[in-house]
């Protein structure tokens, strides 16, 4: 089945950088960038920076994406930014439910899935990031939890929407912690993520790019990217640095040859 999928390898690059640093990110990665066909890649850069990345990095193959959305369209919701707005500036992905938000902005399951709808309402693509806490796992509620916040998404939009949209698998306890998921740990998620879409819809989700998100980097990539249900990588850190991030590509160029 991975035969079939492309893999997206997308980076976040959070709340950093200015746009000397921005710009030199940007221009590191498309100048570096080989392009390989089956390995997609796109970066999301915090929104004031997101037109000038599409312009610098237009014909290069390379997308660009925000990291949240409005759930709302426009109108009198002071700071937030809507899919439309997004649209027109040249973002084509966004991250929606990133646990940053859920944890730290109080973005509930339901109020993810209205920004997964808003999104693609405007042709933008979401990554509907999903994971548990470390407490989570060890409680031995990894499946629940996962499935709880895909069938928010499921409810409000379908299973038809998962033929245009991408979900990241994240381990909370993975993120920016420097510990990673080991591949089979992230494959078993992974499988039990694309068999609760099957149940609805074999074909969709045997279809749908499942990406992994935890402190991938170069070293650990070609060991994550080999298992057959994961399509690419969701990255923080390692997205900040050019080479680190080309090196995550290169590992994906290398497993889909
Ligand atoms: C993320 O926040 O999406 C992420 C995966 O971060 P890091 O690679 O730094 O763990």
């Amino acid at each position: 089945m991975s035969g079939m999928r492309s893999f997206l390898i997308a980076g976040n690059w959070k709340m950093n950088g200015d746009s000397g640093h921005i710009r030199e990110l940007a221009t590191g990665i498309s100048s570096g960038h080989e392009p390989v066909e089956g390995v997609d890649v796109l970066v999301c850069p915090p929104f004031p920076y997101i037109a000038s990345v599409a312009g610098l990095l237009a014909g290069s193959g390379i997308a660009v994406g925000a990291q949240t959305v409005s759930e709302n369209g426009n109108g009198a919701f002071t700071g937030d930014v809507s899919a439309t707005m997004l649209k027109d500036i040249g973002a084509a992905f966004v991250i929606v439910g990133h646990s940053e938000r859920r944890t730290l902005n109080g973005e509930t399951d339901t109020q993810v899935a209205a920004k997964f709808v808003a999104a693609q309402a405007e042709g933008i693509v979401p990554v509907l990031c999903v994971g548990e806490t470390l407490e989570e796992r060890e409680a031995g509620a990894t499946e629940a939890v996962i499935g709880r916040q895909l069938a928010a998404v499921l409810d409000a939009a379908g299973i038809g929407a998962f033929k245009k949209a991408v979900i990241a698998y994240e381990p909370v306890w993975a993120i920016g912690t420097g510990k990673t998921a080991t591949p089979e740990q992230a494959q078993d998620v992974h499988r039990h993520i694309r068999g609760l879409l099957a149940a609805e819809d074999e074909q969709v989700a045997g279809g749908v790019q499942i990406l992994y998100g935890g402190s991938m980097k170069g070293e650990n990539a070609a060991g994550l990217l080999g298992m057959s249900d994961i399509d690419g990588g969701l990255i923080g850190g390692a997205s900040l640095k050019v080479d680190d991030f080309l090196a995550i590509v290169r590992a994906g160029a290398a497993v889909r040859k």
